[in-house]
């Protein structure tokens, strides 16, 4: 069974920027965009997180792991929440992550990535996928590597999942621009337990560099180690919701794809 004493291997704070020059309105029509993101199936993000987020009419990406027992026990919640216009994300079956480092103690022998084959791992995202398009019909989704993991058996099985996905989340703290983004490692900012002004100075951040700002959360007062108060995620939406003329605030697959087109569109 899942333990929930994993920590990210880094945390990042500040925000670095790589946009360069920045074009007006170059995302969807607003000078920046901001993607919510959701990790590891957690009842809160049911309870607690959507709500908030549909008080404040903006629809996030929920990385679900569907062998969880959050899953199962809650199909019809998860559903609900697709039918709302969430993206459900796909994180593997069972979590999947290096083990054998600091850290990483609470992994598992069975579901150690360093003893598993590529083949292995693409077998369990596209089962997953499989799983989550049972659920809501669609056959466009994210990723989101496990633990930022993009390796198993110390090969990448980044370019085999690439037929899968629109795009795939990564774990390193940046601002981009449409053209800069690796769209199979969009950066993204784990929240761990920083204040609503810290938060929301990355919003004003985002704006003024004209980049993509990704908020990784896990738990949103509770249910996780890697956590933040419930007042400071609120307190994060009302702002973004105030500066809403300059941001554009979608599902990670709606980013993605439009990356995607602008990227093509470039070439
Ligand atoms: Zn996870």
């Amino acid at each position: 069974m899942w333990k929930r004493t994993w920590q990210l291997p880094v945390f990042l704070l500040a925000l670095s920027v790589a946009v360069s020059s920045v074009a007006a309105d170059q995302w969807q029509g607003k000078r920046a965009a901001v993607v919510f993101i959701y990790d590891d199936t957690l009842n809160v993000h049911l309870d607690k997180v959507a709500p908030a987020l549909d008080a404040h009419n903006f629809k996030g990406t929920f990385y679900l792991a569907v062998g969880y027992p959050n899953f199962q026990a809650r199909l019809d919640a998860w559903r609900a929440l697709a039918n709302n216009g969430h993206e459900l994300g796909n994180h593997t079956m069972f979590h999947p992550c290096e083990g054998g480092m600091p850290g990483r103690e609470w992994v598992s022998k069975e579901r150690d990535l360093s003893t598993w084959s590529v083949a292995r791992m693409v077998d369990e995202i596209t089962m997953t996928n499989t799983m989550l398009q049972v659920l809501d019909g669609k056959t466009k989704r994210t990723f989101a590597y496990t633990c930022g993991d993009t390796k198993a058996g110390g090969e990448s099985f980044v370019a085999p999942i690439k037929q899968l996905f629109v795009g795939a989340r990564g774990v390193k703290a940046e601002l981009q621009s449409p053209q800069q983004v690796d769209l199979f490692d969009i950066r993204s900012v784990v929240v761990a337990g920083q204040s609503a002004q810290q938060l929301t100075a990355m919003v004003d951040e985002a704006i003024a560099a004209g980049g993509l700002l990704v908020f990784l959360f896990h738990g949103v007062g509770g249910e996780h180690p890697i956590d933040v108060a419930l007042e400071s995620h609120n307190a994060l939406l009302d702002y973004v919701r105030a500066k809403q003329q300059q941001l554009w605030v979608a599902p990670m697959v709606d980013v993605a794809e439009y990356i995607q087109a602008a990227q093509a569109q470039s070439k």
